[in-house]
């Protein structure tokens, strides 16, 4: 039962591209219903900050609900959504629960992909939500433990290897912190081994690390990894992962460590949609980001391949929070009679960090790399941060880490593993 006669906006993800939608339909005459199976927005560009202890889940993420609790025309729903059913214009809960919608936005994200090895995904967790990044953290920080008290020289060198599989932005900010953690976070923190002799290797199956960078920033990128003692290993693919270890190229790698950047798919709830994929999963949108035959339906963000200027655009926040923008904006002008206009993409930045006080950056046509680029990565991060508090916490936490090399986070929250 509808409750106004206003026209039912539904979202469903309350990530980067819902949540920006939903900000822009305020004082529109609609009603938006927003549906997340979690209660709160993550900061993804952050979240390996969580997971290497760095920050707290809670200076990230914010609960959807307290995000709108002034824009009374939104309403939170916190619930799965397992189909979409495009002709009946609804979308069915979990729990069966139907809703009906005039529009429909769908920013649902991607998760990992194995490749087809899904078996891998239990020894080689990805960094997608809050428990990923915790469940990371405790891994990383008990190896140490492990390394510790092991007597076994050959098991001891096994917890002091982490490898990350990917060198993109999360491959290559994880290796970087890790690298740190083990240099100058934990250096006195132990007696019985050297934190210095732990192993960090990226291996990245292209050329260069951060692919999707010019080739100055990724070499850039590249010199800063080996400065920190990240070993780098190019052109080699994983072809397979174990309880004991991981197979790059030809060599294997004895580590319980394994940390997977790689691939990425879009969620399986598009499927339901029943209209043309691309390998990822994604849903193959037109210029106004809607799906073929139903121009009240949108996909925005990591869920779309949207082409632009002959190419697919990355699954990047700035896509996300455009996208979102955009279609609030052409339910606004169908509800005013008015046109739609093709979606324009502005591609302002692109930043990774590698570690304290090094970054690449390009901010329009400008490249650069090392403490402006950091600086101007920090600012970036703490301007699209939600929440005022978050803000001055993580700037806080930052400047804190700057100074004395700590993190904050460094908590194994659960009791020593039954496993040994
Ligand atoms: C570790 C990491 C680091 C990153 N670093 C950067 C970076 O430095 N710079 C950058 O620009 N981009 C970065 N990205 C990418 C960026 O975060 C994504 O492009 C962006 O979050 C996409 O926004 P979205 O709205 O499409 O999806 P998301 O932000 O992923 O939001 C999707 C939402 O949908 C919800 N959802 C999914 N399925 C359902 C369902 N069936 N029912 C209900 N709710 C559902 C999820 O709970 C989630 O809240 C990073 C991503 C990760 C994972």
């Amino acid at each position: 039962m509808r409750e106004t006669s206003e026209s039912r906006v539904v979202i469903i993800g309350g990530g980067f591209g819902g949540l920006n939608a939903a900000k822009m339909l305020a004082k529109t005459a609609v009603d938006v219903i927003l549906i997340d199976r979690t209660n709160h927005h993550l900061f993804q560009p952050l979240l390996y900050q969580v997971a290497t202890g760095a920050l707290s889940p809670g200076e990230i993420a914010e609960p959807i609900r307290a995000i709108f609790k002034r824009q009374k025309n939104v309403r939170v729903i916190m619930r799965e959504v397992i189909t979409i059913d495009n002709r009946e214009q609804k979308v069915v809960l979990k729990n069966k629960e139907t809703i009906d919608f005039d529009y429909l936005i769908v920013a649902t994200g991607a998760r990992h992909s194995y490749f087809g090895h899904d078996e891998w995904e239990k020894y080689a967790p990805g960094l997608k939500t809050v428990t990923d990044g915790l469940k990371i953290r405790e891994r990383i920080l008990l190896s140490f433990e492990r390394a510790e008290v092991t007597q076994d020289a050959a098991k001891q060198n096994a917890y002091l290897t982490f490898v990350i599989v990917g060198a993109g932005p999360t491959g290559v900010e994880m290796a970087g912190a890790i690298s740190e953690i083990a240099h100058k976070t934990i250096l006195e923190d132990f007696r019985n081994i050297n934190p210095t002799r732990t192993r960090v290797l990226l291996v990245e199956g292209c050329d260069c690390v951060l692919p999707s960078y010019s080739p100055i920033l990724s070499q850039n990128a590249l010199e800063s990894l080996q400065g920190l003692g990240v070993e780098v290993r190019l052109h080699t693919r994983v072809s397979n992962i174990t309880v004991d270890g991981v197979q790059g190229g030809e060599e294997w790698i004895y580590t319980p460590n394994v940390i997977w950047a790689a691939g990425n798919v879009a969620s399986p709830l598009l499927k339901t949609l029943k209209v043309e994929l691309d390998k990822a999963g994604r849903v193959m949108v037109g210029s106004d980001l809607s799906i073929p035959g139903y121009p009240n339906i949108f996909v925005i963000g990591d869920a779309a391949h949207c082409r632009y200027d002959e190419e697919p655009l990355p699954g990047v926040a700035p896509v996300a929070i455009q996208q979102g923008k955009y279609v609030a904006q052409i339910i606004r002008r169908s509800l005013a009679g008015e046109k739609r206009t093709p979606f324009q993409y502005k591609d302002r930045v692109m930043m990774a960090t590698i570690g304290r006080a090094k970054a690449v950056a390009r901010v329009g046509r400008m490249e650069f790399s090392g403490f402006l680029a950091w600086l101007a990565w920090g600012l970036v991060h703490i301007m699209f941060l939600i929440g005022f508090r978050n803000k001055v916490l993580v700037m806080t936490e930052w400047m804190w880490a700057y100074i004395t090399y700590q993190r904050a986070a460094r908590l194994i929250t659960d009791r020593w593993p039954t496993e040994g």
